[in-house]
């Protein structure tokens, strides 16, 4: 089956449209193994690297089955390298979703016509018809997906399923095609709820934030050090089956409203409203600490830290934040830091 590529710093992109118009939504992930080098002929080394890293990736080729890529606006870094990315691919469908960065009427309103430029654009250049009722189909799909991952997710809160396995499962949803993907997660819920195994055992329970970590080996990483993540804010993770879209809305408006009200992305605005969920998780799963992850050059989460780091200062909890380069040798240099972090909590 043909797929669409997401270039998408959050999870902005309207999946329900890809799958109506008959594509599979395939969201592009970074690959920690390689190094950006023709990337940064196009792009200065000292911008966020995970996109050098996934423009890498795209002039190198991606997956053959893509034949069109979305890119929903985010940070400065996505939304300037999408002109790149124009000019080094060579795809017939190339479409800027402008997701607001603001989450009024007024916005609503422009994402709803940006949805609808969307839609009529790729029934031009596929030649499909993207009609109410293959929306709302894929709406209902979708929502089952994010009602089983919820439902996965809180066997996290039990220790009886690793952050770093949930964490893996996220990303599969996000790039197989979704009846698959139900299938692997309700196979997956049944087996869970049917096991009493805890890893309990000493594991310091963490809230991971940041920007949008999709290297799974770091959360292993993490676990190994003693760590585990119970909950997290992330695009792969909890923001992408945090609500539901409204099944009994207009199919395109109750897309748009799903997307302006899930947990704020640090590219929005006003981003510190990203404390209040925060927050709210941490004393939800009485949390040891808080650690924030940072690609290194992601401006907009670093400029987070500091709201960040007061805040949590005066709720008494433990916080670390960190810069990671997008690059598997160099975690061994972030042990020291988290090492340090589970002592002290
Ligand atoms: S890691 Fe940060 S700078 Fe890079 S794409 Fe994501 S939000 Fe933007």
């Amino acid at each position: 089956m043909k797929k669409i590529g997401i270039f998408d710093s959050g999870v902005e992109t309207p999946e329900e449209i890809i799958m109506a118009a008959g594509f599979v939504p395939f969201r592009l992930f970074g690959d920690p193994t390689i190094q950006p080098e023709k990337a940064n002929e196009h792009i200065p080394p000292t911008h966020c690297i995970w996109t050098r890293n996934l423009l890498e990736q795209a002039i190198a080729g991606l997956d053959e089955d893509i034949v069109g890529i979305i890119s929903s606006h985010g940070c400065d870094r996505t939304n300037r390298e999408f002109d790149i990315w124009l000019e080094c691919l060579n795809y017939k469908f190339m479409f800027f979703l402008n997701s607001p960065r603001k989450r009024d009427d007024v916005a609503l309103k422009f994402f709803i016509d940006d949805l609808k430029e969307l839609i009529n654009q790729l029934q031009d250049t596929f030649n499909v018809e993207i009609t109410d009722e293959k929306l709302k189909e894929s709406i209902k799909k979708m929502n089952k997906i994010r009602e089983t991952l919820r439902e996965i997710s809180e066997y996290r809160t039990k220790y009886i399923l690793k952050g770093s396995e949930f964490h893996a499962l996220v990303k599969k949803v996000q790039q197989l095609p979704k009846d698959e993907a139900l299938h692997m997660l309700e196979t997956r819920l049944k087996e869970l709820k049917e096991s009493h195994d805890s890893f309990a055992n000493g594991m310091k329970p963490i809230l991971l934030t940041g920007s949008d970590i999709d290297d799974t080996e770091l959360i292993v990483l993490l676990e190994n050090l003693g760590f585990h993540v119970i909950s997290d804010d992330l695009g792969v993770g909890t923001k992408y089956f945090w609500n539901s879209v409204d099944e009994n809305e207009n199919p395109i408006e109750a897309i748009a409203k799903y997307h302006l009200s899930k947990p704020i992305h640090s590219t929005k605005f006003p981003s510190y409203e990203r404390y209040n969920v925060l927050e709210n998780l941490a004393k939800k799963y009485e949390v040891a600490g808080v650690i924030n992850i940072a690609q290194k050059f992601c401006e907009p989460v670093l400029y987070d830290h500091p709201y960040l780091k007061k805040k949590f200062k005066e709720l008494g909890i433990p916080y670390l934040f960190v810069e990671m380069t997008y690059n598997r040798e160099s975690y061994s240099q972030l042990n020291t830091r988290f090492s340090a972090f589970a002592e002290m909590i």
